[in-house]
């Protein structure tokens, strides 16, 4: 179903549907193009292209919030530690780590609820030690996150919605 960014639209946000809506009067008219009041998303009006990418900046900003929250807690617990962090948009991809220990997280990584989004940052940081998607990789992330198997099947159904 293509996007058009209208009014009433639902997106997800931290695994929970949300709808878009125009501001409707002082109280609910930001200064920011995008802002979520309860579980409504005001987006200023304007053409869909650009209320698209009021969307993109905003889920950015929240996505690089849980970056910046449970990188660190995981960087942690799995003694790694990332070169550097960041939230870019791609259409398929959850996150990717180079060899050189940058990471990077989908801009819709805040679509999804938190336990998967957890998972991402987990699966990422474990590339860290392990380059690969070997045995020894998934012993990694299943000692680090004991549900991670359900995790990922939640995140192949959870995906189907969380477009952007
Ligand atoms: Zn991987």
């Amino acid at each position: 179903m293509p996007r058009e960014y209208a009014d009433g639209e639902v997106f997800l946000y931290r695994g929970r549907p949300i709808k878009l809506c125009s501001p409707c009067d002082a109280a609910t008219a930001s200064r920011e193009p995008a802002a979520l009041l309860g579980e409504t998303l005001i987006v200023r009006p304007a053409p869909a292209d650009e209320r698209r990418r009021y969307l993109l900046y905003w889920y950015t900003a929240e996505s690089e919030k849980i970056v910046r929250s449970l990188v660190p807690k995981w960087s942690k617990a799995l003694a790694v530690r990332p070169r550097e962090a960041t939230v870019k948009y791609a259409a398929t991809r959850w996150g990717s780590c180079s060899s050189s220990g940058r990471i990077f997280f989908n801009t819709r990584l805040s679509m999804l609820s938190d336990e998967v989004a957890e998972y991402i940052v987990v699966h990422e940081l474990c590339h860290l030690k392990q380059m690969n998607h070997s045995a020894a990789f998934w012993d990694e992330v299943i000692s680090a996150l004991p549900g991670a198997r359900a995790l990922r099947r939640k995140l192949r159904i959870e995906e189907r919605e969380a477009v952007l």
